[in-house]
Parts: C-alpha cells; structure tokens; sequence
C-alpha cells in the first residue's frame, strides 16, 4: 500500500513537473515583464502571447470582434470549463458571460497586460476555479491600431511609464468610448454585435487610466450610472458590488480604491467636490444599464507606475471575477427582472408617464468621509501669482461632495412605440444594428400619440469627434397620423425600451438627432426659417385589430 502511495505521489510529482515545464514557455512572458515595465505589448505581441497559450489549455476558444479600421483582426478570449467556442453553447450552459475589454484607449496600456496576466494565471496558474460558475470573454486589445502608433509623451500624465505608449483614438481618429450611440467604429459595431448581442454580457468591464487628478486612490471605478435606465441593476453594482470588493482589496492587499472622479484645484483647497464623468450612453459602460445588465468602469491611477498600475488593475479584475463567480445566478436574476420591469413600464404606462432625456450630475446624499488626496499648499510664483502646488504627503478630508448622480432636467412622455417614415431608413437601420426589434407595417395604420414640432435647431460650432453636434428645442402636441405601408414600426415593449427611448426622443442629450441624423431632413424642410415636424411619431396604444374592434364596438 505504501510503497504504491509512494509511487503515484512520486509519478504524480513528476507528472506535474514536466506538465508546468512543457506549459510554461518563455513566449508567454509579456513584453513589460521582459522590459523592466519600460514597455508595453504591441499588437503583434499580444497575438503572439494568444497563439502561445491557446494550445496549453483545453478552456481557451478564440474568437473575433471584428476588423479594425486598419485591417487587424481583434481578438476575442473565451475561458471555459467545459469549454465552450459559440453563444449558443454558452446560454445552453446556464451560466454567466463575464466580458473584460482592454486598451479601448490605446495609451492607457495597463488593462491590456493585466488582462492577458489573467489569462495565464487562469489557464495555467491557479486560478482556473474562476471557470467554476462563469463564463469570460476577455478583450485584451480593443483599440488594436491606436495601441501600435506607440510614441513618446501621448500620456503626460503617466510620466513615462512606460516609455512609449499607443494613442487614444482608433485608426479612424475617432475616441471609441463616445461612439456607443452613433457607431461609426467597426469597433463599436463589433462589440455590439459581436459581444453584446450575441454573448449577452451579465457584466462588463472597462479598463482605463485616469487622466491627472491626485487623488491617492490606487484606482477608480464607476457602475454604469443610473439615469434613463432600471434602477435594479445600478444599485446592485453601484451599493452592493463594488462597495464589497473595495473593502475586500483594503483588507487582503492594503490598496485603496474608491468612486470615480476628478477634483479642481482652482475651487481652492482642501478639496470640497469630486466630479465624476457624464452619464452620456456614447460611453460604452454607461450604455449597458440602458440595456438592463451591469457593467464597471475602471480606471488605475495615472501617477502610479505602469507595473503598480497592472497590479491593481489585475487586483481589481480578479476580485471581480471572483465576486461573479460566486453571485452569477444573483447577477442574471437581477439583470432578467430589469429586462421584465423595462416591457412592464411600457405595457402598463405608455403614454401616462415621463422619463428623463436629459440630465445634470448632482451631489449623492453621503459625502465623501477619509477622501484620501496628495495636498496642496499655495505657492507664489517669482511674477508674484498665487497658485496651488502639490506636496508629497497624502491626507484624507472628510466630507468632501460628490458629484456621482445625475438627475433629470428635461422630460418626454414614455410612449408604446415609434413610426419611422419609410424614407428614414437610416434610422431604423441603426436601431437595429443596435439590437432593436423594428417591423415594417404591412398596411396604413391610423395612430394617437406626440408629434413633435422642432421651433429650434441648434448645431454646435466647435466639432466634437467630427460632428456639430445637434440639438433641438420645441413642443410636443396630441396627434393622429396616418402611418404608410412600408413605414417602421418600433414596439417598445420589449427589452431594449430604455436605449431605444434614448435614441429616438428628439430633446435626448446623446439620441440620434444630437449626432446628426436629422441634419439633412432638417436642413431639407428650412427648419432655420420655420417649426419643423419632428420625423418620428410617438404612438401611445398599439392599433386595434379588426376583430377586437368588432368587440368592442358591440360592447359600447
Ligand atoms: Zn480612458
């Protein structure tokens, strides 16, 4: 008995050490391990490191995004045991897809490595246990042509560390975190249908570097904030989720990590409001609460170096990854309640109740306590102006506003649909492209709802990722219209209500028509000399089919 335990431990031994040593190889070593954290991957290195490992393992599929503009292939991570390579095989599995992007923009390089870090501690190393209950798609290199125009000084806040760096934009020169509504990325086209609509997402995560402020906070995260979208899946994130994680961070590796924001030092000092970014669905995290799932923002601290900012941008994956692991089933019911709860409001409310379409950030009711930050003294410079200069020592305030909310300053009225005119096609068009059921109507329909009447059309002088950006103020007044055969029809009781309300309200401060969809309608019917009808038709009651309107004709 002995001498064979002895034996299959000593095979076993064995076995696992030429196992590691046959797995293990040097092209798996990633470029700022091998450079002393002077260098990031290039394109070309992270496919490099994807080939390597994908023969090592039997949970690694590989899929793509898409192409990116300058023609690279954009590789899509799938880790699963048991392995699964298609959507279909994933649903059939019952568990979670987690979706983890890196490199959005391209200088912000940290989440690219930290992202493919995980790869090989999952595959490889010993945390395979994350597969148990989820399945992850990881993203390493989404902005794969802006990550390999690597130059010096393209983030000054991250002085040099590393020393060269991709740039923000994709190879089209577009930012691709303001092109969730208009989708003019293939990028962006790619997520959506690549990932979002096809994967199905329950969480998604955005890896990014802040851009200067000297918080003292190893990194920052938002949830996907909550403004025209079901509240259910903000709150978990946003009062639950990622206030676990924070403390879990601060007691196993002593990091500290806090809300999203920035701070202006021209407000004077101490420190008396932390602003956070805008709520805007152009932003792919924001996005996703509109599409009633979760998703975080993450952004590593800037000032820190490139290999403390892997470090804690893997912290914050894994943590994350570790927390679905054990709360999927918790993640999809509440992400499915919010899918029910955005029909239900339709069904039960079209046409009796308003939503937001525009928003202002606003003060949380709790202040910020223990705010940790470098301080500030004043400095009078040799012209004898004052200023504020930093200082080495970190110090925490209390009570210190935050700005992470928003709240509405315009309303419309939620209706039961939209009647897209045969010659808007382009509208429909994007609609779907974003995952929106649309029909065509088979026959005229006679329907009661809004019209809009455009009194003002404003476009922005100064271009903003190539747009004049539009806006439009008016009024909305009871109507019937007759719609046309071959007209659009979009039912809102259905999933996608919220983005679709989004899209489609002509006052939205991110619609279609504040990135120019309706200029050349607009433009066309003279709307700089008179009012013009808005396009799109609220309806408020689907039509009667005729056998019901029998019915109820007998009835009154
Ligand atoms: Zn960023």
């Amino acid at each position: 008995m002995r001498k064979s335990l002895l034996s299959i431990l000593l095979i076993s031994y064995f076995f696992t050490q030429a196992q590691t040593k046959s797995l293990w190889s040097d092209d798996l070593i990633l470029t700022p391990e091998k450079s002393n954290f002077e260098k990031t991957s290039t394109y070309g290195d992270v496919m490099n490191f994807i080939n390597a490992i994908k023969g090592k393992s039997p949970y690694i599929q590989i899929s793509t995004l898409g192409k990116s503009p300058m023609g690279k292939d954009i590789p899509i991570v799938i880790l699963s045991n048991p392995s699964v390579s298609t959507p279909e095989q994933a649903k059939a599995s019952g568990k979670p897809v987690v979706y983890i992007q890196g490199n959005i923009h391209a200088g912000e390089v940290e989440g690219k490595e930290a992202v493919m870090m995980m790869i090989r501690d999952i595959l490889l190393g010993n945390k395979l246990s994350l597969l148990d209950n989820q399945i992850i798609l990881f993203v390493p290199i989404y902005n794969s042509d802006g990550n390999d125009k690597m130059a010096k000084g393209l983030r000054p806040t991250q002085e040099n560390s590393p020393l060269e760096t991709g740039e923000r934009e994709n190879g089209q020169g577009l930012d691709l975190n303001r092109d969730g509504i208009k989708m003019e990325a293939p990028e962006t086209a790619g997520l959506v249908q690549n990932v979002i609509t096809a994967w199905d997402p329950q969480m998604s995560v955005d890896l990014h570097t802040t851009n200067g402020t000297w918080h003292a906070y190893s990194l920052t995260w938002a949830p996907s904030y909550l403004y025209a979208g079901e509240p259910g899946t903000y709150h978990y994130t946003n009062d639950v989720m990622l206030p676990a994680i924070t403390q879990k961070i601060k007691d196993t590796y002593g990091m500290f990590f806090g809300p999203y924001g920035d701070y202006n030092t021209r407000e004077g000092w101490p420190v008396k409001n932390f602003y956070t970014y805008n709520h805007h669905p152009r932003y792919i995290v924001n996005q996703f609460g509109l599409r009633n799932r979760m998703a975080i923002l993450s952004e590593a601290f800037a000032h820190e170096r490139f290999y403390q900012r892997i470090y804690s941008t893997y912290t914050f994956v894994y943590e994350i990854l570790d927390y679905c692991n054990k709360h999927g089933k918790e993640i999809m019911q509440i992400n499915h309640d919010a899918d029910l709860a955005a029909v239900k409001n339709v069904l039960d409310n079209a046409g009796k109740v308003k939503k937001g379409v525009r928003y202002k950030m606003v003060p949380t009711a709790q202040k910020l306590n223990g705010f940790r930050t470098y301080d500030y003294t004043p400095f009078f410079r040799a012209d004898g102006s004052k200023t504020l200069v930093k200082k080495g020592n970190i110090v925490t305030y209390d009570s210190v506003t935050y700005y992470g909310e928003f709240k509405d300053t315009v309303q419309s009225t939620l209706p039961r649909g939209y009647i897209i005119p045969a010659a808007q096609s382009a509208i429909a068009d994007q609609l779907i492209k974003q995952g929106a059921t649309v029909t065509k109507l088979e026959k005229d329909e006679k329907l009661s709802g809004e019209i809009f009447t455009v009194e003002k059309y404003d476009r922005s002088t100064r271009k903003f990722e190539g747009h004049n950006m539009a806006s439009a103020e008016g009024k909305f007044e009871a109507a019937t219209r007759i719609a046309k055969k071959g007209d659009y029809m979009v039912d809102l009781a259905q999933p996608l209500a919220n983005l679709i309300f989004y899209m489609l309200e002509p006052q939205s401060d991110d619609g279609l028509l504040t990135w120019n969809f309706f200029d050349s309608y607009f433009d066309q019917n003279g709307v700089s000399t008179k009012p013009v009808e808005f396009p799109i038709f609220k309806y408020f009651s689907l039509p009667v089919p005729p056998k019901e309107k029998t019915k109820t004709k007998k009835k009154s």
